[in-house]
């Protein structure tokens, strides 16, 4: 008999959320531990949006509570401005008849509050390599290399665009307020947040060509700031810049396959998705989620790494994660290409669901629970 009922493979926040949720069935969970080369790494300035079905998870994982109270932040606007004046669409928690349309919550702090929950959990160990157990979730991020040894295809378009981040301070306050601007071709976006300064920090992600995104991840402050502030016209203020900058490359991505015997695949190592909706990690939270429901609901007999078992799971997350990659890399394609024709049609395309209060409520709802 092996120590372990589950090993998981990966050190980021997909695989902790895997652990803690694992152990709170009474499973043994063995976890990698993070390589000695992340130590010292700068910390990660990104600013995550979550859903409340992450939130729900992270709360369920007594992970959501202890996060200090200015590492996360309630949503309850969202403003998506098109590229022609006065093409935009408004979104409200008031009127999706939610207590917050999301929760902007630092990046890094999550993985500092989830590292301490897996110290404390007495089933989870954590090791640099987690021997063979009766099921193995893989939980290495979009570069996988178990995910390759188990000969599953991993099918990436690259968008030959990357993303800037950054936290921001506005000289006026952000009332809980996001904003998206779909330019032709860069995406920007402004999260409300509360770090370094309470009640007008934001975090920035600005998709970008590849050569524009080094270009502005690398530039004077003074220079960063003026296109920053040239690109958002002074709707959020006045924005300077709050912390380093650093950039990620974009692609979208899927597994040929996310399970078989004894073994599934969570979070980016099975999908990687824009980050355009702020949905990636939320996918990832879903699928440990679906994963821990499966496992929990198994028949007495079934072994944890049964290969129709975990089908099941694959099947719980196929039509979610596939309809969320679709709406993601559409809305890119749609916004990408400046033809006058496209621009005309995506413009009406956002004044029309701006009026219809029905749809409105329908796209909400599906970015509520990924
Ligand atoms: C700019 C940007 C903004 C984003 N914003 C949002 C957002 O607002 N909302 C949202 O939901 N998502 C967002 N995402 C997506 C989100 O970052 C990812 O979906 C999420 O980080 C995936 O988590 P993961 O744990 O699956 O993978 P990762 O974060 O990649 O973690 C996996 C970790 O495992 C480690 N690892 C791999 N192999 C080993 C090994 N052998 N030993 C030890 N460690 C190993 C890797 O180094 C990595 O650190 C954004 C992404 C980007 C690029």
């Amino acid at each position: 008999m092996t120590a372990f009922d589950v090993r998981i493979l990966g050190s980021g926040i997909v695989s902790r959320a895997a652990a803690l949720a694992l152990a709170r069935q009474g499973l043994r969970v063995a976890l990698q531990a993070r390589p000695p080369t992340a130590a010292g790494a700068a910390p990660d300035v990104r600013a995550y949006a979550l859903n409340p079905a992450s939130v729900a998870l992270l709360t369920g994982l007594r992970a959501w509570d202890t996060l200090p109270a200015d590492a996360r932040t309630a949503v309850h606007d969202m403003q998506v401005h098109g590229d022609a004046p006065g093409a935009q669409i408004a979104f409200s928690a008031w009127s999706q008849r939610v207590p917050a349309l999301a929760w902007i919550v630092d990046a890094a702090a999550l993985e500092t509050v989830l590292e301490a929950a897996v110290a404390y959990s007495p089933l989870v160990t954590v090791m640099p390599e987690p021997g063979a157990a009766a099921l193995t979730v893989v939980a290495e991020g979009k570069a996988s290399a178990l995910r390759e040894q188990l000969g599953v295809r991993f099918e990436r378009h690259d968008y030959g665009h990357a993303a800037v981040a950054a936290r921001l301070v506005a000289d006026r306050p952000h009332t809980g307020v996001a904003r998206q601007w779909f330019r032709s071709p860069d995406i920007l976006a402004l999260l409300p947040f509360d770090r370094p300064e309470a009640g007008r920090s934001y975090g920035l992600v600005w998709s970008l060509p590849a050569e524009q995104a080094t270009h502005w991840r690398d530039a004077p402050v003074a220079e960063f700031e003026a296109a920053l502030n040239e690109a958002t016209g002074g709707q959020a203020g006045r924005l300077s810049l709050g912390s380093e900058r650093a950039s990620w490359p974009l692609a979208i991505a899927r597994a040929s396959a996310v399970s078989g015997p004894g073994w599934a695949l969570v979070g980016d190592a099975a999908h990687l998705v824009h980050p355009l909706a702020g949905q990636g990690l939320n996918l990832g939270l879903a699928d440990v989620a679906a994963l821990a429901q499966v496992l929990a609901a198994r028949e007495a007999w079934r072994a944890l790494g049964d290969a129709d078992l975990l089908r099941r799971y694959a099947r719980r997350r196929a039509a979610g994660t596939w309809a969320m990659s679709q709406a993601t890399d559409g809305l890119w394609h749609l916004f990408a290409h400046d033809q006058p024709l496209l621009r005309e049609l995506r413009n009406r395309g956002l004044g029309l669901v701006n009026r219809l209060a029905p749809v409105k409520r329908w796209l909400v709802g599906r970015a509520l629970d990924a």
